[in-house]
């Protein structure tokens, strides 16, 4: 099966490219807090698009100081939408998170956790997720029991919807610094609880944590045993940059996976790009990201990515840049020029018969870095996908070299102002894995 992958949500103007593209991804993310504020017109954009789906709780954002309903820097769509989601909590933690940052404290009751507390609180967090589609849970539970029946009638529940599902619940997470953290121990009581609640869908857990902690072997071996039953895990590693980091993190993160991959215990990246896509290769069930950007992400109030409108995604290095350095670029290359469904439309729009240096500088002044970037985008990592694919891990490696030349030839790090040595760190640390599985 080709990998899942998962396109999040983030601006109403993203709407069309969300269904040209629909073909090209698995699935979506719904931020939350995006759920709570715009929650017509996301359950109506969730039964349209018709794919499945799944909630990020973006809990963490609440424990940040100051909280964002409060932060003066926090732009006012964004405080806005977390506001509307600190009101679907319950009323207690509710009270809090709009006045400060919320504490594992919070939780406890005469320094034990308040079980209660936390089993009202993951209830109403997994009643909001089920909820937003929009789908009457009468009307649902009807579709339930006639999708296994041959006499299913498509009128009982409107057919465009029928792919509009949540794959699974989200439990509520928050990020730790180290596993002595007291959000790492409520991020565990907050699994256990959940596995007394009962759903018809699996449950997953989120892990949001420093890099450094998968630099320690015992940390590894004790997160891997407290997550050992899990029914699928969502990893957030913060400040992982696999472009740039050596490869002693790119082997843990290989090791970390495989650990729940041998176990089947789907892991999902919550922020990836190319590099999560090779992963998926050694066990990463998917990855997550925004159509063009937002492949990595730090713990911040920040907007993922930032979105940067006016940027290309470059093939020859799997990542986008700005539109004049790949105008400069690709005027020195032009046989390289895109030859996509959406550039080939471009070109048309244009009249821009053929790529001479002329056409190729009004090909970048004539794109939307809405529509068009994004849909180039897409369909590039689209083949992307379908290469990584159908290559096993030998021939990435080899594929991977030819293209590490390429670069080299292109002068790619002088041009662009680019460093390519990522491609021999991915490389190795795919090559490390291969050597281990060998062995054993
Ligand atoms: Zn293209």
């Amino acid at each position: 099966m080709i990998s899942k992958l998962y396109y999040r949500f983030n601006l109403a103007n993203e709407k069309k490219i969300f269904r040209t593209t629909k073909s090209q991804y698995h699935g979506l993310v719904v931020g939350a807090h995006i759920g709570a504020y715009s929650s017509t017109w996301i359950s109506s954009f969730l039964r349209k698009l018709s794919k499945p789906y799944f909630v990020d709780p973006m809990s963490y954002m609440f424990a940040l100081d100051p909280p964002p309903v409060k932060d003066v820097f926090c732009i006012a769509d964004d405080k806005e939408s977390y506001l509307a989601l600190s009101n679907t909590y319950n009323t207690s933690i509710q009270k809090i998170v709009q006045k400060r940052p919320l504490n594992p404290i919070d939780f406890m009751k005469e320094d034990n956790p308040d079980k209660e507390l936390i089993r009202d609180f993951l209830k109403n967090r997994f009643i909001f997720q089920e909820n937003i589609d929009g789908i009457n849970p009468a009307q649902k539970r009807i579709y339930e029991y006639f999708q296994f029946d041959s006499l299913k009638n498509e009128q009982i529940i409107d057919k465009e919807t029928e792919d509009c599902e949540l794959e699974f619940f989200s439990i509520p997470y928050f990020y730790f610094r180290s596993l002595s953290d007291p959000w790492y121990e409520l991020n565990q009581i907050f699994y256990k609880e959940s596995k007394s609640i009962k759903k018809n869908k699996p449950k997953y857990s989120f892990l949001c944590f420093d890099k450094d902690i998968l630099m320690e072997e015992d940390n590894v071996e004790t997160l891997f045993k407290n997550y050992s039953d899990s029914e699928g895990i969502v990893l957030w590693v913060h400040d992982f940059k696999p472009r740039t980091d050596s490869e002693i993190y790119l082997n843990s993160m290989i090791n970390f996976i495989n650990l729940f991959a041998e176990k089947e215990i789907p892991v999902i990246n919550l922020y990836g790009g190319y590099y999560s896509c090779l992963l998926t290769k050694i066990g990463l069930d998917g990855y997550c990201r925004s159509i063009g950007y937002g492949d990595k992400k730090q713990i911040s109030h920040i907007a993922a990515g930032g979105g940067s409108p006016e940027r290309f995604y470059v093939k020859e290095i799997h990542k986008s840049l700005s539109k004049n350095k790949v105008r400069s670029f690709y005027s020195k290359n032009r046989n390289l020029m895109c030859t996509c469904s959406s550039c080939k439309d471009i070109r048309v729009a244009n009249n821009l018969k053929s790529d001479t240096i002329t056409n190729i500088s009004r090909f970048f002044d004539s794109i939307d870095y809405i529509e068009d970037s994004r849909a180039h985008f897409s369909n590039s990592h689209t083949t992307e996908r379908n290469e990584i694919h159908n290559e096993n891990l030998k021939d990435i490696n080899v594929r991977l070299r030819k293209e590490e030349n390429i670069a080299k030839m292109l002068n790619i790090p002088y041009f662009l102002g680019e460093d390519i040595s990522f491609y021999e760190r991915w490389r190795k640390s795919l090559a490390q894995y291969e050597l281990k599985s060998n062995d054993t």
